[in-house]
């Protein structure tokens, strides 16, 4: 299958399509994502340095004929970080991969010269494959100089989304900021309420046990990156609050037993997502089809 085939590719190493590039310098390589990133570069034959936290004091010997540096630190720190770059090779690519554009791109954009671009994996160190999964990518400057890097992206297996860094951000707010705080909430919620997870598990369908892997894998993860990036913008905050709104109105129903204006609700959501709500319920389908063969394998 496609899988299988990148999975093998990821041993044997990708193609370079950029043999001549100087060194990659990824700062905050011995971090999750940026010591993915070096990972895929090394296996493609480019020649990578991980620039830690401690060895800026080193930073010119690093930089000073570096032919692409990717910024990957702790969001908040990300703008700092940039402007410490200094004065890097006119030719130099200047990317970063922050789950936020629109600050970064503008810090890169003034930090330097030369080509610059924001990329966004849409995905978490966990992942075994790039097959499939997403990464955007907002141009800053020179266009032209990292095509060969957007085409690198791809040879991995992942699909690019190219979006400007404002709409990126607006996007997010959506898919990232406040489904993150309703899991986070959902899961303060469970803890707070205490049931036996393992009896809820026992009592769940697929659907459900799904829908709590998704909040439980949340905090697996990174605090402060969570954090980071649900207060990354007032928009967000706007966003969780209308939503917060919404749940008071929608409460209101149950207050008054209002099951007329609970259906027409229902109505009205049904509508906007339109023949999307068939199309994601034959999808989910597929996709409890998928998760139930490979919990049996
Ligand atoms: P991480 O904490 O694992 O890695 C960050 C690294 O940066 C650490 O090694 C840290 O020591 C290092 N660092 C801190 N300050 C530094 C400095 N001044 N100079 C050099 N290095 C410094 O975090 P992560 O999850 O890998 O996230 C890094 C970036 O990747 C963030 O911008 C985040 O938004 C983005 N990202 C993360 C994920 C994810 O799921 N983890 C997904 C998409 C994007």
């Amino acid at each position: 299958t496609m899988r299988e085939s990148y999975t093998s590719e990821n041993d044997s190493g990708f193609k370079c399509l950029k043999p001549e590039l100087r060194p990659i310098v990824v700062v905050g390589g011995y971090g999750q994502l940026g010591g993915l990133f070096c990972r895929l570069f090394e296996l493609s034959g480019y020649q990578v340095r991980k620039l830690g936290s401690q060895d800026w004091d080193r930073a010119d010997e690093f930089l000073s004929d570096a032919g692409m540096v990717v910024v990957s630190v702790p969001i908040n720190l990300t703008e700092a970080v940039i402007a410490k770059l200094g004065h890097l090779p006119e030719d130099c690519i200047l990317a970063d991969l922050t789950s936020v554009k629109s600050g970064p791109l503008q810090a890169m954009l003034e930090a330097h010269n030369g080509p610059v671009v924001g990329l966004h994996p849409m995905f978490g160190p966990d992942i075994t494959s790039l097959a499939k999964q997403v990464i955007a990518y907002c141009d800053g400057r020179n266009p032209e100089s990292y095509q060969w890097l957007l085409e690198q992206l791809q040879i991995w297996g992942a699909s690019l989304n190219r979006i400007s860094a404002i709409e990126h951000d607006q996007g997010m707010t959506l898919i990232q900021a406040l489904r993150h705080f309703t899991s986070f909430v959902y899961g303060l919620h469970l803890a707070e309420e205490d049931p036996k997870l393992e009896q809820l598990l026992s009592l769940s369908s697929p659907i459900y046990r799904l829908e709590l892997a998704m909040v439980g894998r949340l905090f697996a993860q990174d605090a402060q990156l969570y954090a980071d990036i649900i207060m990354s913008s007032p928009q967000n905050l706007a966003m969780i609050k209308r939503f917060h709104q919404r749940f008071g109105e929608a409460i209101e129903m149950l207050d008054n037993q209002d099951k007329q204006t609970f259906k027409q609700a229902f109505g009205q959501v049904e509508h906007w997502f339109g023949d999307y709500a068939q199309h994601f319920l034959i999808e989910s389908q597929g996709l409890l089809r998928q998760a139930n063969d490979s919990t049996h394998r």
